[in-house]
C-alpha cells in the first residue's frame, strides 16, 4: 500500500482507483488550442493532464488554462527551476521535476519552499534518456536491463533524500525507460524500497502499432504484481489514443471499467453468419445504450461464430449469442433462452439488455 497524495480532487496511491493520466502535444503558449485538447481528452477520460513548461510564456499560460479546464493541471518542467515557480504561482496542481536536469539543491529548496506554500505534489520523473552521467557512470554507464533500472532508481532515491530533507513528503514517483523490461525492473526494485505512490509508463513507446504493445506489457505486467497507483501511455501519435489504451489495459485487468466488454470470435471457415457485421452493429448501438444510462457495471456480452466455443463463451458471460447456420442462439445468465435469425440477431441481444 502506498502513501495517498491529491492533485487537485484527484487521489492518488493509498488503495485510490488507477486514474488515467495524459500530455498534450499542443504548443502550451496557444491557449485555445491546448484547452480544446484537454477538454477532447476529458471527454475520452483522462484524469490528469500535463502540459510542456518550456518557457515563462508557457508556465503563465497556465492561469489561462486552468480557468477553462476540469481537470487537475500538471506542469512539466526541465532544465530551469524558475519555470517551476512561474507554473505554481499560475496555479499548476503538481510539478513534474526531472532529476537529470534539476539537480542542485539550492534550486530544489527554492521549488519546495514554494510548493509547500500551496500544499501541491512534486513527482520526481526519472528517464532513461536523462539519467545524469554521475549516475550513469556509477553504473557502468547503464548498459543492461538491470543497470538501467538500477540508475533509475538510484537517481529518484537521491533526489527524494533532498525533498525529505526539506521536509517535504507529497511525492509521487516515476522511473520510466524506453525499454519495456527496464522499465519493469526499475519499478519493482523502487517499490520494494519505498511507499511513495508511483506513475507508470514507458516512456517513447513509438507510434500506436508498437507503443500500445509496449505499454500494455510494462504497464500491464507491472498492475499485475500490484504496483502503480497512475498510469500515461506515452504514444507518438493523437493523445486520446493513449487515454484509450489506459483504459483498455485497466479494464483487460479488472481493475476499472469503463464500458461495454463484447467478447467476439475472430471467425474462421466454420462461421456461417456475418459475425463482423452483427458485432460492429451491435457494438454500435451497445455504446449509445450505455452512454445513455449510467451503469455501475456493465454486463460482458459475447457473440460467437460457431457450436464450437460459442455456447461455452456465451454461458459464461451476462448475456451471449452462439451462432449457427443464418441463425442464433441467445444466452442470458447461462440459461438457453431463444433461437434467432441471423438478421434478428442485433435487435433481440439488445432487447435481452
Ligand atoms: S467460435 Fe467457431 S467460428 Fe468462431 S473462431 Fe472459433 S471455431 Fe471459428
Amino acid at each position: 500500500m502506498t502513501k495517498q497524495i491529491k492533485v487537485g480532487d484527484v487521489k492518488i496511491g493509498g488503495g485510490a482507483p488507477i486514474s488515467i493520466q495524459s500530455m498534450t502535444k499542443t504548443d502550451t503558449r496557444d491557449i485555445s488550442s491546448t484547452i480544446r485538447q484537454i477538454k477532447e481528452l476529458e471527454r475520452s477520460g483522462c484524469e490528469i493532464i500535463r502540459v510542456a513548461v518550456k518557457d515563462f510564456e508557457a508556465a503563465k499560460a497556465i492561469k489561462a488554462i486552468k480557468r477553462k479546464i476540469n481537470l487537475p493541471l500538471v506542469a512539466d518542467i526541465h532544465f530551469d527551476y524558475t519555470l517551476a515557480l512561474c507554473a505554481i504561482e499560475n496555479g499548476a496542481d503538481k510539478i513534474r521535476l526531472n532529476p537529470g536536469n534539476i539537480y542542485k539543491e539550492d534550486e530544489i529548496k527554492e521549488v519546495v519552499r514554494l510548493i509547500k506554500k500551496r500544499k501541491i505534489p512534486i513527482r520526481v520523473g526519472a528517464n532513461s534518456g536523462s539519467i545524469r552521467n554521475r549516475v550513469k557512470s556509477r553504473e557502468q554507464r547503464a548498459e543492461g536491463t538491470e543497470q538501467r533500472a538500477k540508475a533509475l532508481v538510484e537517481s529518484v532515491l537521491n533526489y527524494i533524500k533532498i525533498l525529505e530533507r526539506m521536509d517535504f513528503y507529497d511525492i509521487i514517483v516515476s522511473l520510466k525507460a524506453s525499454s519495456v523490461l527496464s522499465t519493469i525492473e526499475a519499478y519493482k526494485l523502487f517499490s520494494k524500497k519505498s511507499k511513495y505512490p508511483l506513475h507508470l509508463g514507458v516512456t517513447a513507446a513509438g507510434p500506436a502499432s508498437t507503443g500500445i504493445v509496449k505499454s500494455s506489457i510494462g504497464i500491464g505486467a507491472l498492475l499485475l504484481d500490484g504496483i502503480g497507483d497512475t498510469v500515461r501511455v506515452s504514444l507518438t501519435g493523437d493523445p486520446v489514443e493513449e487515454v484509450i489504451t489506459a483504459k483498455n489495459i485497466l479494464q483487460a485487468l479488472e481493475l476499472r471499467s469503463f464500458g461495454p466488454e463484447i467478447i467476439s470470435c475472430p471467425t474462421c471457415g466454420r462461421c456461417q453468419v456475418d459475425l463482423q457485421k452483427i458485432a460492429e452493429e451491435f457494438e454500435k448501438c451497445y455504446t449509445l445504450y450505455a452512454n445513455r444510462y449510467t451503469l455501475k457495471r456493465f454486463p460482458k456480452i459475447a457473440i460467437m461464430g460457431c457450436e464450437v466455443n460459442g455456447p461455452g463463451e456465451a454461458k459464461e458471460a451476462d448475456i451471449g449469442i452462439a451462432c449457427g447456420k443464418g441463425i442464433g442462439v441467445i444466452f442470458k445468465k447461462g440459461e438457453l433462452i431463444k433461437r434467432v435469425k441471423e438478421k434478428e440477431i442485433v435487435k433481440e441481444l439488445l432487447r435481452e439488455l
